[in-house]
């Protein structure tokens, strides 16, 4: 964990963070905040000598000089810490712009009495009218500045929403299959990592399944690859059909795909691998151009359940030998691993 100060001194900072970030000509986003907060907390040496040299030179950090800042010295923080930072960022940035909501509202009021007090005492004391009305003027540019301030604020929320949004979005893209919408390699690595993680010896599971659909090759030679695609997207569906809640379905490569069952006991798994290639081989593709259905395909399938304290990659390297006892048996079969 890289961010151990206490809330008293985080809030500290904040204050001091807050007072720079003003002075300088960057909106103000959580990279900024995290650029001027690991200056103010003097933990980062490279970045505060760095900062402090464009000082010294009368410059000011713009957007550019910023991310710059925050890509050579703070960029090494986790995607949980940047999550946690936003999150707060984001909250303190509510608050504020709240804040300045009551304060914008409390000079208004304290106008408006002024103003009328000014207004009834006109008649009797016209002397008075001149200092009255430049406090008058001064209260109103105070709530001029506050709801200024409560815009600013309000328009880096909306900027914080917008940039989770981005990220949220580009780190789902990541992980997607583009062709069939399935998470890819990289999402199913994660999620098998932290389903191993999560695992209860004491409960049944996880069990994985590996499907690879039979003679695919000959399957593109003889109906061209945008075909091919279609029966890579056909066994797609069938998986988003019978693979629903905790239970998730990924396309491990080319036209092989996984299923990962976190509470699913061996029998189980075997089941529904038998009714994924039933499915699949009841399944009649049609080609777009002429809905004409060339033939039927089939896939094979191998089985494994979790060994309690089994590597990921031997887990999943199990299934996949059950899958090739699937294919030596002579194919559109399910295979179940040795335990
Ligand atoms: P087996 O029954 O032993 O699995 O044989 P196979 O022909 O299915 O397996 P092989 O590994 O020989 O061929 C897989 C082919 O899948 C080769 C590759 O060109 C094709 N392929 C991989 N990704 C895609 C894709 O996204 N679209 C299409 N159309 N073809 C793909
Ligand atoms: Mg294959
Ligand atoms: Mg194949």
């Amino acid at each position: 964990m890289k961010y151990r100060d206490s809330i008293e001194k985080s809030a500290e900072y904040l204050g001091q963070v807050l007072l720079l970030m003003s002075k300088q000509a960057t909106a103000m986003h959580p990279v900024s905040f995290a650029v001027w907060y690991e200056y103010v907390a003097g933990g980062n040496p490279g970045l505060k000598a760095a900062i402090d040299e464009h000082l010294r030179n009368g410059e000011i950090l713009d957007e550019k000089l910023t991310f710059d800042l925050y890509n050579k010295h703070v960029a090494e923080i986790n995607e949980q810490v940047a999550q946690q930072f936003s999150d707060g960022f984001q909250k303190v940035l509510a608050e504020m712009s709240s804040t300045a909501a009551q304060a914008g509202d409390q000079a208004g009021q304290y106008g408006n009495a002024l103003e009328k007090w000014c207004t009834e005492r006109s008649s009797s004391n016209p002397g008075a009218n001149h200092d009255v009305a430049s406090i008058l003027g001064l209260t109103r540019n105070m709530q001029g500045s506050i709801v200024s301030l409560k815009g600013r604020l309000d328009e880096s929320l909306n900027e914080i929403e917008q940039l989770r949004e981005s990220v949220g979005k580009a780190r789902q893209d990541a992980l997607t299959d583009g062709l069939t919408g399935l998470t890819n390699r990289r999402g199913f690595d994660l999620e098998l990592s932290a389903c191993l993680k999560a695992s209860d010896p004491l409960l049944c599971g996880p069990s994985l399944l590996m499907a690879d659909i039979d003679h695919f090759k000959q399957i593109n030679d003889s109906y061209g690859h945008v075909f091919g695609d279609k029966v890579i997207c056909a066994v797609a569906q069938i998986l988003k059909n019978n693979v629903k809640g905790k239970n998730k379905s990924a396309r491990y490569g080319g036209e092989e795909f996984v299923v990962l069952l976190p509470d699913t006991s061996t029998d189980d798994a075997r089941q529904l691998a038998e009714m994924i290639r039933t499915d699949f081989e009841r399944a009649r593709i049609r080609r777009s151009s002429d809905s004409w259905a060339p033939a039927n395909f089939s896939v094979s399938l191998g089985v494994a359940s979790y060994k309690a304290g089994e590597l990921a990659a031997d887990f999943v390297a199990r299934a996949d030998v059950a899958l090739y006892a699937s294919k030596n048996g002579g194919r559109n079969r399910v295979t179940v691993a040795n335990g």
